[in-house]
């Protein structure tokens, strides 16, 4: 055994650790040569340095440990090329993606930049109505929302009192606060991650707030000159729907391990409400010190109504009964406050927060 090198001086040499090492022979790569069967040491040939150097090259390349152990049975440059031009696709296609990007951002700058009016386009009126309710069960208030044309938001929050209650208005008074003209969706987004800082931040500061958390649900107004948009942010499982000629449409998609086993398949959309793990979220302000929110810019023509909630609504009331209210209720202040309290009249097992917006030509 004396030309070997024991695996001690083999990881010196290779660089590589000796946990490293048992992960890699586990997928077959960089097999001991031997192995002492009275001490257990592994043995490894000095030629197997160069192959570990050939390894660590193709991790650096993020190629997978098994393609690794595949491309070592039949090592030749054709391999190499080919992961070479998979990654100048890759590239290609990310460069692609943020090209159009900026040039959608550069249309939302140039229709901020020219209100409407002033360039022969139509301004839209914005008419929100509100309401919040503790509901029958819950012992505090811990939603909250922001009227605050043209930024509106909602936030559900997480922790026992005072906990959850001042996770949701620090989300909200964060936003608003942080909230930049010329309103932009980029605008919205940053926004929405100071928020999450400022949670995780005062979290951080006050033992007592240690694990407190919020949802948000956030739109923005974008009044351009073609074309009126809305900037929707979403973190956790507060919703933002759109209720146009009769359809309600959902603009956002929860954070919730119950959302991730619908999409799965594994739970048929019609339990959502009664599934033990609905209330589990996957993403919340809070939870880490960088969240990044769901982004959206829906267009909008013609007269629309925004609905903005958390899920004390829409764990008690579904997509039906919504759109009825919406419909049947013209005043957004009368629509909401019928909302909250369809809520209560399905159970109230939770704080519910409501804005309808009615946006319309002027
Ligand atoms: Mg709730």
């Amino acid at each position: 055994m004396d030309e070997l090198l024991a695996i001690g001086e083999f990881s010196a040499r290779s660089g590589l650790s000796a946990k490293v090492l048992r992960s890699y022979a586990a997928v077959g790569l960089l097999v001991p040569a031997a192995v002492d069967p009275w001490s257990g040491y592994r043995y490894y040939a000095p030629g197997q340095l160069a192959e570990a150097r050939l390894i660590l090259l193709l991790r650096q390349a993020e190629v997978p440990l098994r393609d690794i152990a595949a491309f070592l049975q039949d090592p030749g440059p054709d391999q190499l090329r080919r992961w070479g031009q998979d990654l100048d696709l890759e590239v290609a296609s990310r460069r692609r993606a943020l090209d159009e990007a900026r040039a959608l951002l550069g249309q939302l700058t140039t229709s901020v930049d020219n209100p409407a009016g002033q360039n022969g386009g139509k301004p839209m009126k914005v008419t929100p109505g509100s309401a919040v309710d503790r509901g029958k069960v819950r012992p505090t208030n811990q939603d909250a929302l922001l009227v605050s044309p043209p930024l509106f938001a909602v936030a559900d929050g997480l922790g026992e009192a005072p906990r959850g209650e001042v996770a949701s208005r620090l989300a909200l008074d964060t936003l608003n606060a942080r909230f930049t003209t010329p309103p932009s969706a980029e605008a919205l987004a940053d926004a929405a991650r100071e928020a999450a800082r400022a949670i995780w931040q005062r979290a951080d500061a006050e033992p007592s707030l240690e694990g407190m958390g919020t949802t948000l649900t956030a739109v923005a107004v974008l009044d351009g000159a073609e074309q009126t948009r809305l900037a929707v942010v979403n973190v956790g499982d507060s919703r933002a729907y759109l209720f146009r000629e009769g359809q309600l449409s959902q603009l956002t998609r929860d954070h919730s391990v119950i959302q991730g086993l619908i999409d799965a398949g594994e739970v048929p959309p019609e339990q959502w409400r009664t599934h033990p793990k609905r209330a589990l979220l996957t993403r919340a302000l809070g939870m880490a010190p960088v969240v990044e929110p769901d982004i959206s810019l829906p267009a909008l023509a013609g007269s629309a109504r925004v609905l903005l909630c958390t899920d004390g609504l829409t764990a008690q009331v579904d997509g039906t009964q919504l759109a009825a209210v919406l419909s049947a209720v013209t005043d957004p202040e009368q629509a909401a406050a019928e909302l909250v309290q369809l809520a209560g009249r399905h159970g109230g097992d939770d704080n519910t927060a409501v804005i309808v917006i009615d946006i319309t030509p002027t």
